[in-house]
């Protein structure tokens, strides 16, 4: 049977790709934004509400859906989608990211991570074959190896020794994979027989690591294939030529992926280098912090020049809130600590990250995707109307 998963480049304008990702859940058109949903929820928003902001895939954190309420018991209730109620594509991470920032609390060698949950302090081991078999259950659309994630700076040497484990934990993902897939190994329960697999680019800043990251990952054979280790902390500036650099050694006809990435000038960025994927977690922190993004600049909305301002939030904006309430009402939600400035930022900030991708596929399809970047980082410059 063949996979329902597939990738077609529709287009291309000035170095940005237009794509139709194909999943046994739908479809989702890249360039795509994926809203975080660490817990199987995108925080403080509805599924109904991420589909009226136009969100056509989500991301899902699997250490923590692995702790609580547990892979195997959402495997019980039929899969990811079927247990939080979104029939849409999903990407799972491989629960590595969230394992290393453990700091104390983890042990990494050959065989994979040792860890201490943060809910309860018990012990538990991911290793790329875990990592698989978790993201078997969950049934995710896309399911991510496991790598090493380094924090930055790290030394040239430390760099490469990771990027090398990184590429040896990518063999053994992309067996057990095929051995889950093909009902050759034990068995752990999986949910969605259209899962596919993206590898992950590794070697810091260094692009000669990243070259042969590439080429040794793309060697194992993925689905897809994701930039990480980016968005660090390095400089935007090198942050871009990685990323033009490590994209342009990627296969024209598959899926590009860069993890963790970031505000919406580096989403115009980065289309404009060949990415055809993104996740954050920006836009919905910054909308319950009340840091607000709008086509006029961000906004923090806690401040007082807000207070009797009458206006839409951003008047460009279709989103329910910006419909709806005025900054100075929005402003007296969060200084009040209500529930729904949670609610209404988040929608507003999806909304505009997700209207953003939208323009950003408009403009590719006519060609004219040189034009829109370059009016968006105008209007991007002015951006921060408030310090
Ligand atoms: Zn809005």
């Amino acid at each position: 049977m063949p996979s329902p998963f597939s990738f077609a480049l529709l287009a291309t304008a000035d170095g940005a790709r237009l794509g139709e990702l194909r999943t046994s859940h739908g479809v989702v058109q890249t360039p795509a934004f994926m809203p975080v949903g660490t817990q199987g929820s995108v925080k403080a928003m509805r599924q109904r509400d991420l589909e009226e902001a136009g969100a056509q895939i989500i991301l899902g954190n699997t250490y923590h859906l692995y702790l609580r309420p547990g892979d195997t018991l959402i495997a019980r209730r039929g899969g990811l989608h079927r247990f939080i109620g979104w029939q849409h594509p999903i990407l799972t991470d491989s629960g590595g990211y969230q394992v290393f920032s453990l700091a104390e609390r983890r042990r990494i060698d050959e065989r994979g991570a040792e860890f201490r949950s943060h809910l309860d302090g018990s012990v538990h081991m991911l290793s790329p074959e875990t990592a698989v078999d978790i993201q078997a259950r969950l049934g995710s659309d896309i399911a991510m190896v496991l790598d090493e994630c380094l924090a930055y700076p790290a030394s040239r040497d430390e760099t490469a020794a990771s990027m090398e484990r990184s590429v040896r934990w990518a063999a053994r993902c992309r067996a057990q994979f095929a051995s889950v897939r093909d009902g050759a190994g034990p068995v752990v329960g999986a949910t969605n027989p259209g899962q596919a697999q993206f590898g992950i680019v590794q070697g810091g800043v260094f692009q000669d690591l990243r070259d042969r990251s590439a080429d040794e990952t793309i060697a194992i054979g993925f689905e897809g294939y994701a930039i990480g280790g980016l968005s660090v902390g390095e400089p935007l500036d090198l942050m871009y030529v990685v990323v033009s650099e490590t994209a342009r050694r990627l296969p024209e006809h598959q899926p590009r992926y860069l993890m963790g990435a970031g505000t919406p000038q580096d989403l115009v960025e980065c289309v404009a280098r060949g990415i055809d994927m993104f996740d954050c977690v920006l836009p919905t922190r910054n909308a319950r912090n009340g840091q607000l993004f709008t086509s006029q600049g961000r906004i923090n909305i806690k401040n007082a020049r807000y207070a009797e301002d009458e206006s839409p939030l951003d008047p460009s904006c279709g989103c329910y809130t910006c419909r709806t309430h005025s900054r100075a009402y929005l402003r007296h939600l969060y200084l009040a600590g209500e529930m729904t400035a949670g609610v209404l930022n988040t929608l507003h900030n999806l909304t505009f990250y997700l209207d953003t991708m939208r323009r950003i596929r408009e403009a590719i399809s006519l060609r004219a995707f040189d034009k829109f970047r370059q009016e968006f980082l105008r209007s991007a410059s002015r951006l921060s109307l408030d310090s």
